[in-house]
């Protein structure tokens, strides 16, 4: 059952701890396909976010604006009562007006956060949540080495749903998986999608970084906590517009320039990236992900729902025959 006072959103850039410390429940769920009508031309992702918004029963729903497919989907559905806030990204980063745009932005949703029942932060909880929420993260990413992709994949998004983690977790051995390291990119994913890590699990991989949109390549850098002190509105800005590399900026050379370090710095050897059909965000950028990581790729086509496991299977493990 959604707890009282539950603010439905999705990422990018939509900080849980801004809506927390206005003492509302920020749950960014795994959409589900349930109930979702495809249509031509529609990201099946931003259409099931937005069928779970109008059957669920947060009181409110953020949709951030950085794509046409959400722009959309913001304007599905009446379902009375649910308070809908078009959170709007700048997609340029690189002056002070695009960061003073993000800050005004993230004021202005914190008004409607008011409005839909929440009340404007007290000193220092701001500053706790933000601290709250980077120890839920950590100890997140600790735990993946000793769980199964899909584990690791559904404790995430246990956590971007319900803000909190259950107390023990993982294999309980803390000992590493084997398998060939992967990385993962890409669109955010559906729970439909996870039998993809299952294949992943199956043919003797093992997912090292979920850095979809729906994994860590979307958290913020870590608060800096003299900052955090001193301003932490202006220090939870930063961390997240300043920094996470997302695919719709422009330009878009930070989603690059992260993957070249991440090639330099983390021991995986191939990479599953995943797209949503009518995700043109993700799907021009695959040469440009293909020469950037110069090492193995698989683009998989995360078409809709009821994708038997067994299609991907092969292709996995084609993969892996030439990761290994
Ligand atoms: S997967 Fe692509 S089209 Fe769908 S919501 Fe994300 S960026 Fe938009």
């Amino acid at each position: 059952m959604t707890p009282p006072g539950t603010i439905a959103f999705h990422s990018p850039f939509i900080p849980p701890e801004w809506i927390a410390a206005h003492g509302l429940q920020p749950s960014r769920p795994m959409p589900s396909p349930a109930g979702v009508r495809e249509a031509e031309g529609r990201c099946p992702y931003a259409a099931a976010f937005a069928a779970g918004v109008e059957s669920g029963d947060a009181v409110a729903a953020v949709f951030a604006v950085t794509c046409d497919q959400m722009r959309r989907s913001a304007e599905d559905g009446d379902r009375e009562g649910a308070g809908r806030f078009l959170f709007h990204v700048p997609s340029t980063w690189q002056t002070p007006a695009a960061h003073r745009y993000y800050r005004a932005e993230l004021r202005r949703l914190g008004r409607f956060l008011e409005r839909v029942g929440g009340r404007a932060p007290e000193p220092g909880r701001l500053a706790s949540e933000m601290e709250r929420f980077e120890r839920l993260r950590e100890r997140l990413a600790g735990l993946r080495d000793g769980m199964t992709s899909r584990a690791h994949a559904e404790l995430t998004a246990r956590f971007h749903a319900a803000g909190e983690l259950p107390e023990a977790d993982g294999d309980g051995s803390g000992n590493s998986r084997g398998g060939i390291p992967l990385l993962l990119l890409g669109s955010p994913l559906r729970t439909c999608d996870l039998g993809l890590l299952d294949a992943i699990d199956r043919a003797g991989g093992r997912v090292i970084l979920d850095a979809t949109e729906s994994g860590e390549r979307e958290w913020p850098r870590r608060f800096d906590r003299r900052r955090l002190g001193s301003d932490p509105l202006d220090e939870l800005a930063d961390a997240y517009f300043g920094h996470i590399p997302a695919v719709f900026r422009r330009p878009n050379t930070a989603l690059f320039d992260w993957l070249a370090e991440a090639r330099r710095t983390l021991p995986f050897r191939g990479t599953v990236l995943v797209t949503h059909p009518w995700c043109d965000l993700w799907r021009a950028e695959l040469p440009r992900v293909r020469a950037v990581l110069d090492s193995p790729v698989l683009a998989v086509d995360l078409a809709g729902d009821g994708v038997p496991d067994g299609s991907w299977a092969t292709r996995v493990q084609a993969l892996l025959e030439m990761s290994a």
